[in-house]
């Protein structure tokens, strides 16, 4: 099949019902329907999942992909099979199946009316999986989340690395990864790991113009602080991180007591209060969340007008996707970062323990974050060059949303002194 001989518009509102493609997915598409091998790097919330799922429902074959979370497969395989009477057109092999269960996908597997395989890496590399996926048709495999690979992005999974040589066995078939990790480092780790250095590389700006970004100096009234910018703010929705579970109780407390309604967050609570908070917090019975970086995988509330960094994150990817949360309508999204090279000495400690080589693209990527909290030219040009995008801090979009470009800091340029 071409992308010339069929109306992929046509297919996309009859599956999905949208009426346009978002951003770069056309493109995508076609690339993927003519075979090629395919990198797509989008901002969370860019639509990748469509690039991969709308190809595979119209091609022959079944369509695998690698997804690093069941939570994230479940919910991907209920949409696909709520678009569809079928409801083998999307099934997830994973170790938690029965027998009977994964002789049935088997079976729809090979009549061929599942168009989509979920599949987690680990599972992957079962010899039985493999065994049976090299006797049927597949059409592409998929790896989202394929910043997993790399050791330089936020979520390294070691079993990613594998992926290559299993995919290699199931014949000639093309890949595509997709992620919306942009540091230039990670996407060469990547095509470098799947070997595709052929491959298609489609990559959509980073920038979000609506977000304002600004770094205060963390003094002993960060608390007091916090709260004036709250109540600032009031009826808003907001996020606040911290590096510690005890700091989130304390800082969820000091908001409380002041009036604030919030509630703490972290993987220290129990699986009901958690998601108790969670709902509040979508449900707006709570303003505020104060939260470790546990919190906002998969949170997609729209009208979070704020994000507090109340320590400073481990990694400026990390940054970008937690502040990534705010203004997610489009509307207004403060994000506001507390720096103090404490706290950086503080994380330095506490990677100390760790392995040398992860130390080392610890300290790196800290490194990064502690340039961009001190530095005095625009954020958004500092952190849209980190991700290798060009941006005009006089004409880009959102050119103006910084601390920086609003209240430039007085600089003394060594020139001048010379000229002294
Ligand atoms: P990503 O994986 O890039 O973070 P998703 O695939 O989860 O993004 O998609 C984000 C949202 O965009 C979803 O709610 C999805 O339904 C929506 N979406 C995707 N493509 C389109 C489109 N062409 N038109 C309208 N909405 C879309
Ligand atoms: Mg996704």
């Amino acid at each position: 099949m071409n992308s010339n001989e069929i109306d992929i518009h046509k297919e996309l509102k009859k599956y999905f019902g949208f009426n346009q493609f978002k951003g770069l997915q056309e493109q995508v598409i076609k690339s993927i329907i003519n075979q090629n091998n395919t990198f797509v790097i989008m901002p969370t919330g860019g639509g990748k999942s469509l690039c991969y799922q709308l190809p595979a429902l119209i091609q022959k074959g079944t369509a695998i992909v690698v997804s690093p979370l069941i939570a994230l497969m479940k919910n991907q395989v209920d949409a696909i099979r709520s678009l569809s009477s079928e409801n083998g057109i999307a099934h997830v092999l994973n170790s938690s199946l029965t027998k009977t269960e994964i002789n049935q996908v088997k079976k729809d597997i090979t009549s061929g009316i599942t168009k989509l395989l979920y599949v987690a890496p680990e599972s992957l590399t079962k010899e039985e999986y493999v065994e049976f996926l090299r006797t049927v048709p597949i059409s592409f495999v998929a790896i989202d989340e394929a910043h997993c690979i790399s050791e330089w992005g936020h979520d390294f999974r070691p079993e990613y690395r594998n992926l290559r040589s299993i995919i290699k066995q199931l014949g000639d078939v093309p890949v595509i990864g997709l992620t919306a990790t942009a540091t230039p480092k990670v996407q060469e780790d990547i095509l470098k790991n799947l070997d595709m250095p052929d491959a298609k590389t489609f990559k959509a700006s980073f920038n979000r113009p609506n977000l304002y970004y600004e770094v205060r100096t963390k003094t002993k009234n960060i608390e007091a602080d916090i709260i004036r910018f709250i109540k600032q703010h009031k009826g808003k929705s907001g996020i606040i991180y911290c590096l510690s579970r005890k700091k989130v109780e304390e800082v969820a407390e000091v908001l409380q007591v002041n009036g604030i309604s919030a509630v703490p967050y972290h993987a220290g609570l129990d699986a009901k209060t958690r998601a108790k908070h969670q709902d509040m917090f979508l449900m707006e019975d709570v303003d505020v969340v104060v939260a470790t970086i546990a919190f906002g995988m998969g949170i997609d509330k729209p009208d979070v007008r704020f994000v507090i960094h109340h320590d400073i994150p481990k990694s400026l990817e990390s940054y970008y996707q937690e502040t990534g949360r705010a203004g997610r309508d489009g509307g207004e999204g403060h994000c506001l970062a507390y720096y103090s090279y404490k706290d950086v000495e503080k994380l330095e400690k506490f990677m100390s323990g760790k392995p040398v080589a992860e130390q080392e693209i610890g300290f790196a990527l800290l490194q990064e974050v502690v340039a961009y909290a001190e530095t005095s030219m625009s954020r958004r040009k500092f952190l849209l060059h980190y991700f290798g995008e060009e941006f005009d801090s006089e004409t880009g979009e959102g050119a103006d949303m910084d601390d920086n470009v609003r209240n430039p800091k007085v600089k003394v340029e060594a020139k001048d002194q010379v000229k002294m």
